[in-house]
């Protein structure tokens, strides 16, 4: 299988979805991760221009461990990312030249705006697909900010935690700051608990809209 994985800033790939790319990866599946925005504004005192270089460095880090296969940067404006038609035809020429089975953005609840411009552009590439005949893949919904709570997909992520959490780590000029690893790994356990049953420790949790 072949999957693209869009995030709006470095992290979000591994707090959203990375105990699920690793599987896909364990899988021998193709993961493509586009990082919409390199998260420069959340450099926490550092300036714009040095934070985009570390996160970059540090999603890269995180891509090696997850086992991503292509990692691509396409340096949007943080905490100003939009659904444009510049965005959408860049999103179809990848798709074009290489079709995938499964598209992850994340949820449109979340609460953070470029996570929800992240979801629009997911959305109206599935309509732009249809509409143009081309193959359409299923879209797998995660959560980074905002539980989700319409749940249609479950994937227990019990042998990939530790990697999973290795790779939030990576992203150390966030977690230095919220620790994100602790976060994640309480909602995974939950989730693990609660929906996994009886063997599942830790999972993730998707919307998934079938075409
Ligand atoms: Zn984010």
């Amino acid at each position: 299988m072949r999957v693209l994985v869009l995030s709006p800033h470095p992290d979000d790939e591994a707090i959203g979805c990375g105990g699920t790319l690793r599987h896909h990866y364990r899988a021998g599946d193709a993961v493509t991760v586009i990082h919409l925005t390199s998260g420069e504004r959340g450099g926490h005192g550092l300036s714009p221009e040095r934070t985009g270089p570390l996160r970059e460095a540090e999603a890269r880090r995180a891509a090696a461990l997850l086992g991503v296969d292509a990692l691509h940067f396409w340096r949007q404006r943080d905490g100003a990312l939009r659904s444009t038609a510049a965005l959408l035809r860049a999103l179809q020429e990848v798709l074009t030249s290489k079709p995938v089975q499964r598209l992850y953005a994340p949820h449109g609840g979340e609460s953070h705006p470029d996570h929800r411009a992240t979801w629009r552009l997911a959305k109206q590439l599935i309509q732009t697909l249809e509409l143009t005949g081309m193959a359409v893949p299923e879209l797998w919904l995660y959560e980074v900010w905002t539980p989700l709570q319409r749940i249609d997909a479950v994937v227990d992520i019990g042998t990939d935690m530790a990697m999973k959490l290795r790779a939030i780590r990576a992203h150390h000029s966030q977690v230095e700051v919220l620790d994100f690893a602790a976060a994640s790994r309480g909602l995974a356990r939950y989730r693990g608990e609660l929906l996994s049953w009886p063997e599942g420790e830790y999972a993730e949790v998707f919307q998934v809209l079938k075409p």
